[in-house]
């Protein structure tokens, strides 16, 4: 592989404290570092001019369901990773909540050569904490982690059993991964729809409480901090789950959590029209949740950003909302909708979001230097025109599904391309401006 100049874009790198015009400069596939004026006249070297956008290290999503194997009609790794890098993302985790599970050795292969062959970015994949995520018997944590698990999550479902958590805390204090938990109580959300609230009583449908999620994180902080393991709340989404958290890191609790896009920019009033698309679980919350969590963000309480990116078919989000499964698509959107509902109003800075975007998901599951642009890191990265507006169209979409509830919206800030290991792997440049040697 030869040699890249990223010339004239806003180089922002938040690990590293760097703001600044910059050009950059890439070779077999890592960064070499800032180049002088004069490097764009080497004449091997492909050029991408990047003058008026960001430059900034590849987004890091640590949770993705690529539903790949058995919902191939939903999402497969090659559309899922190009859904990514259409977002920006070069690094997803796929969640193993597929059919079968990845709860063995045989399953973590499988996800690891088809990435080999059909994807366009990073796959680091995790395994189940217990063996068909069926929260009974937990799978050989020790061979999985050999085999290239980065962590371990039933998601899609809670482990309702104590003892199995703390078992698997145990294991992930010895191996150094993280247990990352859905949490939820699950009798306190049986047969929930939403959030349970003002707009579940207008609506007249089930709700699911508050506290069913931070019950459940308040377990796991006391059993991690028991353990000594790394708990990862994945997905929260009330402002009663953030206050154990708070506190259980300034015990020094091996705690990290995540939030999605879509919590941090949308309520249950997304739901008044019995729109499917919002369905979601954990649920859409209040306004007041919504607050909690931007604040949680500033204040360091939330680790990082995450997707949940969940595909489904039109098929089964055309039913009824009782019936509809829970999950919406984000990959694609996630950067426009957080950088034009919490960005551009001034309630988060630019370079907080490429923070949790970036270096704090990576680590959170140990995948440093990538989330940087250091000297020697993997030149992953993301160049995003901040002024494009556009509106969301289904069209748009590299992923198989459409389960979005932006579709129509208007946003601003758009990837304009995206760089794996040196290589460009989605560009909206006109044709012919990336010179490769
Ligand atoms: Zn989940």
């Amino acid at each position: 592989m030869g040699k890249l100049i990223v010339k004239n874009g806003r180089v922002l790198d938040p690990a590293n404290r760097i703001d600044s015009v910059q050009t950059l400069e890439i070779e077999n596939g890592v960064v070499l570092g800032f180049a002088s004026k004069d490097a764009t006249a080497d004449s091997s070297a492909g050029i991408l001019d990047a003058s008026g956008c960001l430059v900034c290290p590849g987004f890091i999503d640590i949770h993705t369901h690529l539903r790949e194997p058995g919902r191939e009609d939903k999402e497969t790794i090659l559309s899922g990773t190009r859904a990514a890098a259409a977002g920006g993302f070069t690094t997803v985790c796929p969640i193993p909540n597929t059919n079968p599970v990845i709860d063995s050795q045989t399953g973590l292969k499988f996800i690891l050569s088809r990435a080999e062959t059909d994807a366009c970015v990073n796959v680091f994949p995790y395994a189940a904490v217990t063996k068909g995520q069926a929260g009974e018997e937990m799978v050989e944590m020790g061979d999985l982690v050999y085999y290239g698990a980065r962590g371990f999550t039933d998601d899609g479902r809670p482990i309702m059993n104590a003892e199995i958590m703390r078992r698997a805390l145990e294991y992930s204090a010895m191996f150094n991964v993280p247990i990352l938990d859905h949490c939820e109580d699950s009798h306190l959300a049986e047969g929930g729809v939403m959030h349970e609230g003002r707009v579940s009583n207008r609506l007249g449908l089930k709700g699911i409480p508050g506290i069913a999620e931070s019950v459940q994180v308040a377990r796991d902080v006391e059993l991690a901090e028991f353990t000594g393991g790394h708990i990862h709340i994945m997905h929260v989404s009330k402002r009663e789950s953030l206050e154990p958290i708070r506190r259980a890191k300034a015990r020094g609790v091996k705690v990290t959590c995540e939030v999605t896009p879509h919590h941090l920019t949308l309520t249950d009033d997304a739901l008044l029209d019995f729109n499917t698309a919002a369905k979601v679980n954990p649920p859409l919350g209040s306004e007041d949740d919504r607050e909690a969590l931007i604040e949680a963000l500033l204040d360091g309480t939330i680790d990082c950003i995450a997707t949940d990116h969940a595909p489904h078919t039109d098929i089964e989000k055309d039913l009824p909302i009782t019936e509809a499964p829970f999950g919406m698509i984000g990959l694609e959107t996630a950067f426009a909708l957080l950088y034009t509902r919490l960005v551009i109003p001034g309630i988060i800075p630019l370079p907080l979001l490429i923070e949790k975007l970036t270096s704090a998901p990576a680590r959170v599951i140990h995948l440093e230097p990538r989330g940087m642009l250091s000297a020697g890191a993997p030149a992953d990265l993301t160049i995003v025109d901040l002024f494009e507006e556009f509106t969301v169209e289904e069209s748009m979409f590299q992923s198989k599904s459409r389960n979005s509830p932006l579709i129509g919206v208007p946003l601003q800030g758009r990837v304009r391309a995206t760089i794996v290991g040196g290589k460009v792997v989605h560009s909206r440049f006109p044709k012919g401006s990336v010179t490769l040697s």
